[in-house]
């Protein structure tokens, strides 16, 4: 009796395990060398070799996308190039993330291709001496452009220089929590900083329950799921914790490349507007189904309140 019950347990636990190994995350980080309110050269580089750091531990693949606007900064290019360098000598690849940071949205066609040019000189160059090339641009603020004719222009100008657009399914609202962070470490309130460190953690779990049903909702199946996150003290004090509870969610973390050959990422991606939409919700509004970004949780109250007020 006592085995049958262990077998029956077995029988039930099988396909949980087998469901729950299969979950696979790609990890992007956007503006190398540092995103959000700048901080000084020594903050930056701890900032990126913690998080560097965590990665190597967790076994993460990411990619980072760098602004070169930020690497090219009198007095301290080198060091700054040096920081680009470290990711490369961590196996992890480079994108393009344009020089300044330009919203697509809002600029001109060809002085968005300009400023795409312009950000990747530091980084081919790096990449090129190690026999490798960028291969995946990420548009800042995930904007894709104003209309359809301005957004397949910029995607056959990027398929010309060798690019793929680096999509996203899973944001965190990380640049707003770190405003908040950031406020509260430099005014010396530990417990605002602590409060800002665990909302951002839960914030995370909840912000994978939604898309990891949206994505069951739009394809009826788990998808391999890209997360967004920024280069900032934030992550680099809360990756090493996020990435613990994303493995016991099941997930085991992988390239870019390997998340991209999920089928998904080659369904249609029609959504023309200003919103930096998430690629499930570009998916969902393109088979016909609602827009549900209002269904998107909220980062709490007080998070919203305090980032607001900084800006
Ligand atoms: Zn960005």
């Amino acid at each position: 009796m006592r085995f049958c019950t262990f077998v029956v347990a077995v029988l039930l636990a099988l396909p949980l395990c087998a469901a729950e190994a299969t979950r696979e995350l790609a990890i992007t980080i956007d503006d190398l060398p540092i995103g959000g309110p700048t901080p000084d050269l020594e903050t930056i580089q701890r900032i990126n070799a913690r998080m560097l750091e965590v990665l190597a531990a967790h076994k993460a693949p990411a990619i980072g996308f760098v602004n070169e606007g930020r690497v090219d900064v009198e007095g301290e290019t080198a060091a700054r190039t040096a920081i680009l360098e470290s990711w490369l000598d961590a196996g992890l690849p480079l994108g393009n993330h344009t020089y300044s940071h330009l919203s697509f949205h809002d600029t001109p066609l060809k002085q968005f291709t300009d400023d795409i040019l312009r950000g990747e000189a530091i980084t081919r160059r790096l990449m090129e001496a190690l026999g490798q090339q960028p291969r995946y641009f990420r548009h800042p603020f995930t904007r894709t452009g104003p209309t359809a004719e301005a957004k397949a222009a910029l995607e056959t100008f990027l398929a010309e220089h060798g690019y793929r657009v680096a999509p996203f399914t899973v944001e965190n609202a990380d640049y707003a929590f770190n405003v908040v962070y950031l406020r509260a470490r430099a005014a010396g309130d530990a417990a605002l900083a602590e409060r800002t460190r665990s909302a951002y953690l839960d914030f995370t779990d909840a912000m994978f329950d939604y898309f990891e049903r949206l994505a069951a909702d739009v394809f009826e199946r788990a998808i391999r799921q890209v997360l967004l996150i920024h280069v900032n003290a934030l992550n680099a004090d809360c990756l090493d914790e996020m990435l613990s509870r994303l493995e016991r969610r099941g997930y085991r973390f992988v390239s870019l490349d390997r998340a991209l050959e999920d089928p998904a990422y080659a369904s249609p991606e029609t959504y023309v507007g200003r919103m930096g939409l998430s690629w499930l919700h570009r998916w969902a509004v393109s088979r016909g189904l609602p827009l549900r970004v209002r269904d998107e949780p909220d980062p709490p109250e007080f998070i919203w309140r305090l980032y607001q007020s900084a800006q």
